[in-house]
């Protein structure tokens, strides 16, 4: 598509998706596979906010975009212990910390990089084969040491529902995660301050906001299908 195609779709799409979704949801652009030419139009169009999954894609296009200084980068892909510095490096958000040791390697590495990245810890509502992320039980388990991971800022939960669930199936996901959230923040600890909610994607966002996202993560719907 040419540049001026670009505007006219990634507009109306945008103009769209912002009379469904409330000023206090961030919308935060999922940028994997789409190009730099069609980032550009819509940072343009005022989004600042972009995510990606892949630390090798994310590294050539942030090269691309080096003078777009305001952008916020989101990490939202399954995260390589040995690309865990990259990603504390390169990214303000990590929305998909799925497992206690990564954490605690990120907590090291954010230490000597002298960052402190916002965290998303992904969770599983029910069981999926297919993704990663804690179980309920084994996160409620492992939130002691995470809460001692002092370098990261641990705000938020992540999950992604199973795919193909009827709509009131997604919904009940995305309850249950909020209600997982409220249940951490009952107790007491030193660093954990869980009032985010990652979730919602181009199929089930408005379930996601009828859920009390505070994130949505769209990525068809605004950029179009990736090939
Ligand atoms: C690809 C991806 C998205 C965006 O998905 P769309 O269906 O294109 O909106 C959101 N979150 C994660 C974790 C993804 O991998």
């Amino acid at each position: 598509m040419s540049v001026p195609e670009l505007k006219e779709a990634i507009g109306d799409r945008l103009d769209h998706i912002r009379q469904a979704v409330p000023e206090s949801v961030r919308l935060i652009a999922v940028s994997k596979q789409v190009s730099v030419e069609a980032m550009r139009v819509a940072y343009e169009a005022g989004v600042r906010d972009f995510a990606e999954s892949r630390i090798q894609e994310a590294t050539v296009k942030q090269e691309q975009l080096q003078d777009l200084t305001d952008i916020t980068w989101h990490f939202i892909g399954h995260l390589q212990s040995n690309k865990a510095a990259k990603a504390i490096a390169q990214f303000q958000w990590i929305h998909s910390v799925d497992n206690l040791k990564l954490a605690q390697r990120l907590d090291r590495l954010a230490a000597e990089l002298n960052q402190s990245p916002q965290i998303c810890l992904q969770v599983k509502i029910v069981p999926d084969a297919n993704k990663s992320g804690w179980a309920v039980p084994a996160l409620l388990a492992d939130l002691p040491a995470l809460d001692a991971c002092q370098h990261l800022k641990i705000v938020g939960l992540m999950t992604i529902p199973p795919y193909g669930l009827a709509p009131s199936d997604t919904l009940s996901i995305f309850q249950r995660t909020h209600d997982l959230a409220d249940q951490i923040r009952q107790q007491t600890w030193s660093n954990l301050q869980i009032d985010q909610l990652s979730m919602g994607m181009s199929d089930d966002y408005p379930l996601a906001i009828q859920a009390g996202s505070t994130m949505i993560r769209l990525g068809r719907i605004l950029f179009g299908e990736r090939s």
